[in-house]
């Protein structure tokens, strides 16, 4: 379980360019939950998903995985922590263009020491297979669709079983039939026990989600 507590973001704290991002915001995720956030551009989603997701420190509050609160670790033990249990799909992929599907697959297992090649090797073809992209793995990141990107892109982000998996506008860049197709997808490994925050500005990517938060001006409605 993830709890958000009392959170505020301020950016440029105390300069004329203060901007208040969250304002209080509190709620909990549950194991196995699909969340969706939803707000207008600038009403703080970017915001509270890198705080949620262990990429932002706060001005205020807290975020608990588990009785672990993640901005109390140690810098070093938070970014294990995420490498160990978080995934994240965004909006315009973040692909090494030139690497192969399977090497920007690849990346998240290199820093742990611990796993073979094989052992990458096997972990890699399947998170590409429960894509649907075995028949693109040789492919350089250029050379796909923009659907087939995003595919990697949550391949990349399963393939160290990750358990939280954080998606920013996935669907963003994507015309419908693939926004529905990757929509589809993070329904699925939802189903297989993945816990999923996802961000859209699009309603009907929040259909039948486990909750739905409206975020207006750094506040949930
Ligand atoms: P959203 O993702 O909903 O579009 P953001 O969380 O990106 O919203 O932004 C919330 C508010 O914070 C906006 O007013 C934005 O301009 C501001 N903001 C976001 N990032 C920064 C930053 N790095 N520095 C200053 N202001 C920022
Ligand atoms: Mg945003």
């Amino acid at each position: 379980m993830i709890k958000i507590e009392r959170v505020s973001h301020k950016y440029n704290l105390g300069l004329s360019n203060e901007v208040k991002a969250l304002n209080n915001v509190s709620f909990s995720i549950n194991d196995g939950d699909f969340i969706g956030i939803i707000g207008h551009s600038g009403s703080g989603k970017t915001t509270l998903l890198n705080v949620i997701s262990g990429l932002l420190k706060p001005s205020e509050g807290s975020v608990t995985y588990d009785d672990k609160e993640i901005y109390h670790l140690a810098m070093n033990h938070t970014s294990q922590f995420r490498n160990r249990n978080i995934g994240f799909i965004f909006q315009d992929y973040y692909l090494e263009p030139k690497f192969t599907a399977f090497e920007n697959v690849s990346i998240p297992l290199m820093p742990q020491k611990e796993w073979s090649l094989k052992e990458i090797e096997s972990k890699v073809n399947e998170a590409l297979d429960l894509v649907g992209l075995a028949h693109r793995k040789h492919h350089k990141a250029y050379q796909l669709s923009g659907g087939e990107k995003q595919r990697v892109a949550i391949a990349r982000a399963i393939v160290t079983d990750a358990k939280v998996l954080f998606a920013d506008e996935p669907t963003g860049n994507l015309d419908s039939k693939n926004s529905h197709e990757i929509m589809n997808l993070l329904r699925n490994l939802n189903k297989q026990g993945k816990t999923i925050v996802l961000i859209t500005h699009k309603n009907e990517d929040t259909i039948g989600l486990s909750k739905v938060l409206f975020l207006k001006d750094g506040t949930v409605q």
